[in-house]
């Protein structure tokens, strides 16, 4: 049982990395400050400098002078990308922004609803379209109401755009938020909150109604695929192997830029066909492919369902088996829509995903699996 004897180091360092993410960003917003101080310090000599030649010139250089400052006011109002000074963003504004906010809300109302007993399907549906509809779709409508809600940063560039491009604040807020709603519970983050998830769920619900017959993912399958993909994205962002030449410079692309399904949230059309196909197809392919196995998208390509899977197997909420009850009669198995519940049975050190979609708790005749410690 040394597995079980590590918890406690991992729940600490897992609080240590929780709290170490407001003080990293307050760190970039300080580095980012004095950058912004330093480029407008050097703009400002610059600037003297010019007039200083300008005076010497003599007649004439007056207008030039009064052109050049309307110039200058000009570009104040409007200056090119690589001169704006970097935004000092402030942490907590962003962790307590509406966005933020709403999700911690409802993921710890999901887990009250878990813990006591009272989640079941009816309940999850309006927790589900909810989801969709705030952080998937709200943005698009162009509504004040909803303006705060838009999908930047996503789940999936939160997790992996600070590997390219260091720490942003909104990237921490989010990660943040993400690691707290699955340390607490069976993956909340994922289950009642995001809307590329909540989605593939309903259409899941839906696809028994129609009585679609799903398979379960293979866990060593997807996880290897998951996997897999997670380690061409750092091997080609790190050598650049897919990129973009921006201002002269050779800058990496995300491999998850190809393949993000919440990219398919946002309504735009692109300029061309092809930009057009890498921003819906792996939406409209995820939904696809849910009608005929659980959570597709989750299992086999989200870098958000690697790192919550790891996470989740220190929550300190999660599905449980009663102890000396279970007769080992499979029907939770059986009847669950996941590879989780067989491994929960072992009570295996490595589980599957569980997304905390009740069907096991409420599907044992024996009532012996519950959410709990
Ligand atoms: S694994 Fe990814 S797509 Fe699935 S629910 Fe989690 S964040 Fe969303
Ligand atoms: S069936 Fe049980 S273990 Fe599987 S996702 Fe649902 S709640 Fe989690």
């Amino acid at each position: 049982m040394l597995s079980k004897k590590i918890y406690p180091a991992v729940y600490l360092l897992l609080i240590a990395i929780f709290l170490s993410l407001p003080i990293l960003a307050l760190a970039r917003e300080q580095q980012e400050t004095r950058l912004a101080a330093a480029r407008e310090s050097e703009g400002e000599l610059g600037q003297q400098s010019t007039e200083s030649k300008n005076q010497e010139i003599g007649p004439g250089a007056g207008k030039g002078q009064g052109q050049r400052q309307g110039l200058r006011q000009g570009q104040g109002q409007q200056r090119p990308a690589n001169q704006q000074p970097l935004p000092t963003q402030n942490f907590f504004r962003f962790l307590f922004s509406s966005k933020l906010i709403t999700m911690l809300v409802i993921g710890l109302v999901a887990l009250v609803l878990l813990l006591t007993g009272k989640m079941d399907n009816r309940t999850r549906i309006p927790f589900l379209v909810v989801a969709t509809f705030l952080y998937g779709v709200s943005a698009n409508l162009g509504l004040k109401l909803f303006s705060g809600f838009s999908m930047h940063p996503s789940p999936i560039c939160a997790i992996t755009k600070p590997l390219l491009y260091g720490l942003r604040t909104p990237m921490l807020a989010t990660l943040a938020v993400i690691l707290f709603l699955t340390i607490i519970g069976p993956k909340l983050f994922c289950s009642y909150v995001c809307p590329v998830g909540a989605i593939q769920e309903l259409i899941a619900m839906l696809a028994d109604k129609l009585k679609i017959r799903r398979r379960k993912p293979s866990f060593r399958l997807s996880q290897t695929v998951r996997v897999l993909i997670f380690l061409a994205f750092i091997a080609f962002s790190w050598t650049a192997i897919i990129h973009t030449i921006y201002q002269g410079q050779v800058r990496a692309l995300s491999l998850y830029d190809y393949i993000n399904a919440f990219e398919g949230f946002k309504w735009n059309l692109q300029p061309t066909l092809l930009d057009n196909l890498f921003h819906f197809l792996p939406l409209i392919l995820t939904l696809a492919f849910a009608f005929f196995t659980y959570r597709p998208y989750c299992y086999y390509v989200c870098p958000v369902g690697l790192f919550t899977n790891v996470l989740e197997q220190v929550a300190i909420f999660r599905v449980v088996k009663k102890k000396d009850g279970c007769n080992d009669c499979q029907v939770c198995v059986d009847r669950s829509p996941c590879p989780a519940v067989a491994e929960i049975l072992k009570d295996a050190v490595l589980v599957p995903d569980c997304f905390s979609c009740t069907v096991c708790t409420r599907g044992c005749p024996r009532s012996q699996l519950k959410f709990g410690r």
